[in-house]
């Protein structure tokens, strides 16, 4: 049993054959998926995409690269749409510090804390995206020590990593982790409890050894769960076990539904 905690199927690498790959994941061993928004189009999609699908869920949020149009008002919108039973979480939201194009700083902060606000209201888990801001993106999720969520392919060191952990966070970890050259991932994983993993793709982004290059999509989760097993000296099958328990705890979705 496979779950996908964060892949974009909204994605326009997917417009050729999203209907029959969805549809094909079931059988594939791949039960469930939470697709997040990047920005009001993106998360109506990904709730669209819960309504259509059993096994998909969706996450409702203004990514930090997509938050430029945010204003106060959207707030009321991403409430609406998250007031559909299939939407799991407020996601993705965080900084991104990477890219000098992007949003100014102050209005990404501004945007990340009227989520992490949101999502406290709505007692939903957050699911962070955090590039190359990790000191800023700490000190803002401890601001909200009722929120609870996930640092999504985790980045950060691993003295973070510990703290985010103390704060009771979970650790997300995909393509990256499978790199040859990408001992810090390798470092967190080692160190991270199992119960506290979420397994992820990012699809269509971030496909692991050896399909990197490639499209990725949530069937790719098998490299990552394999790659974590030998780090953490677990079988492949146990990694998915425990990572898909993990997750259903996390999003807070009940197994009668599946
Ligand atoms: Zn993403």
């Amino acid at each position: 049993m496979i779950f996908d905690t964060h892949a974009h199927y909204d994605d326009s690498a997917f417009d050729s054959d999203r209907e029959a790959l969805l549809s094909a994941m079931p059988a594939a061993g791949v039960t469930c998926i939470v697709n997040p928004g990047c920005d009001l189009p993106t998360s109506q999609k990904a709730v669209e995409l819960a309504r259509r699908y059993p096994h998909v869920y969706a996450a409702v949020g203004y990514h930090p690269e997509n938050c430029a149009p945010y204003v106060p008002a959207h707030l009321d919108e991403l409430r609406a749409l998250a007031s559909d039973p299939k939407v799991v979480a407020v996601g993705e939201i965080g900084l991104d510090y990477y890219w000098p194009e992007n949003p100014p700083r102050d209005h990404q902060q501004a945007v990340f804390r009227a989520q992490l606000a949101l999502a406290e209201q709505l007692d939903l888990p957050v699911i962070v995206h955090d590039r190359e801001a990790h000191g800023d993106s700490l000190a803002i999720v401890r601001e909200f020590p009722g929120v609870r969520g996930v640092f999504h392919c985790y980045s950060g060191s691993a003295e973070m990593a510990k703290e985010l952990l103390k704060l009771g966070w979970y650790l997300g970890f995909d393509g990256p982790v499978t790199y040859k050259n990408n001992r810090k991932t390798a470092e967190v994983a080692a160190l991270c409890p199992p119960d506290r993993m979420l397994l992820e793709t990012d699809a269509p982004y971030l496909s692991p050894v050896p399909m990197r290059g490639t499209r990725n999509d949530s069937r790719n989760i098998l490299y990552i769960a394999r790659r974590i097993g030998e780090i953490k000296d677990l079988r492949e099958e146990d990694v998915l076990r425990i990572t898909f328990e993990n997750a259903l705890r996390f999003y807070g979705i009940s197994r009668e539904v599946l």
